[in-house]
Formats: structure tokens, sequence, C-alpha cells
């Protein structure tokens, strides 16, 4: 599934298929471009093969290409959704030079499309690269996700390829996709992370002038990040 809406309340969610999807008025869309992930959050239902598997967000038939993507939402009038939002069952921007192409292509059609990335934050490792520059005009919203707050713990959550230099990394990801990205947001889950450490990381938001959003459990089922 590389296209998919989200269905259900807390306790039953779903992603539905966007041929499934029915009238797409005011909905996200969400992009599944790829599985890969430089990371291995012990939360993340990424864990075993089995798992990941039997993910409706599994891609079965591989990444799909730029073309791919394309076609498919040639089928769909975006205008009348809420929010394009590249996120699924990996890290976005493992693929980020094709993210950027299927921006680019939509963006033509409806210049008005608002983007949304949820990451780890890691791309710049990733690609060996500082690759903020290229988010400008392309993405309204990135979402880091912040799980931590110190490096230690970061790791030993999310236990990155990267090591102990992933935390640092991460933040100053955020600090370096503001001058490109008007909406600069970090998230941590409640429930998932207790209240006196979000507290903590409520502080480094602070620092690097970025907005902390404390996400609800539920939601963090939906979207996985
Ligand atoms: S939760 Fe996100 S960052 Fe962590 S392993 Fe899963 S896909 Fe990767």
């Amino acid at each position: 599934m590389i296209l998919y809406t989200v269905t259900g309340g807390p306790g039953n969610e779903g992603f539905l298929d966007i041929a499934e999807s029915g009238d797409l008025t005011g909905k996200n869309i969400y992009v599944n471009m790829t599985n890969r992930c430089p990371c291995s959050c012990v939360f993340c239902l990424r864990q075993t093969k089995a798992q990941m598997e039997k993910n409706t967000l599994w891609l079965k038939e591989g990444e799909p290409s730029v073309k791919t993507l394309l076609d498919t939402f040639a089928k769909y009038d975006l205008n009348i959704i809420n929010e394009l939002v590249f996120c699924g069952f990996g890290e976005p921007l493992e693929r980020f030079d094709e993210v950027c192409q299927v921006i680019d292509a939509l963006r033509k059609e409806y210049p008005n499309l608002k983007v949304r990335i949820n990451t780890v934050g890691l791309a710049n490792l990733i690609h060996g690269r500082d690759v903020t520059p290229e988010l400008e005009g392309r993405v309204d919203t990135i979402s880091i996700s912040l799980n931590a707050p110190t490096a230690e713990e970061f790791l030993e959550l999310t236990r990155s390829r990267f090591g102990i230099e992933s935390f640092e990394a991460v933040k100053e990801f955020a600090v370096l996709s503001k001058k490109y990205v008007p909406n600069v947001v970090m998230s941590v889950v409640e429930k998932v992370m207790p209240e006196d450490k979000i507290e903590l990381c409520r502080l480094i938001c602070e620092e690097l002038g970025v907005t902390l959003r404390v996400r609800a459990y539920e939601d963090y089922e939906k979207e996985k990040r």
C-alpha cells in the first residue's frame, strides 16, 4: 500500500488504501515511500520479519518508483485533501531525492498543496550532506521524533545505526530545517515517555526554538512516528 488514509478511532486504527478511502475531502493522504530505516526502535512494529510482512504497509512489491507514485496520484484530485504526509512504515527521507521529485511534480499541478514529512531526523547522516536547504519551497511542516531527552536514551530506544552521535544530529537537523521549513515540530508520545522526561524534551525544544508536540498515544499508533 503506497498511498493511504488512516481510519478508525483509538484502539481500532487502520490503514486504508487510497483506492478504498472514498471521498478524500479534508483527509490526510499518507505516502509510504520505503520500508528502510536507519533505526530499529524498540517500540516499532518493524521488529521481526514476520511482523513487518503481515503489516499492510509492508511494500511487498518493493519501493514504488516516482513514476508509479505519480501515476497513482494522477487518479485523484489533491485539491480537496487536507495534507500530504510522507510517513509510512519506514523513514521517508531514506529516499530524499525521490521525495523531492514527487513533491515538485505535484506542486506543479497543486501549487497550494500542504506537505508534511514525518521523520526521525537523521537524513543528513543518511546522505552524508546537509539536505535541509532542499526542503525549501517543498515542505510546509517537518515533524521530527525527539524520542528521548538524552543521547544515551535516544540510542537505547531507537538503536540508530549511527550510534551515539544520532541525538545531536537530530537536534541539528531541526535547527537547520528552521531556515527552510515554515513549521518545524519535534514530537514525543505521551504514555511512551514519562511526564518528567517530556518536560526535559520541552526544555530542549525551547532551546532549539522549535515546537514540541506531545502526541496522544492513539495518534502515535496511527502514524507510528
Ligand atoms: S519507529 Fe520510525 S524511526 Fe523507529 S524504527 Fe520504526 S520507522 Fe524507524
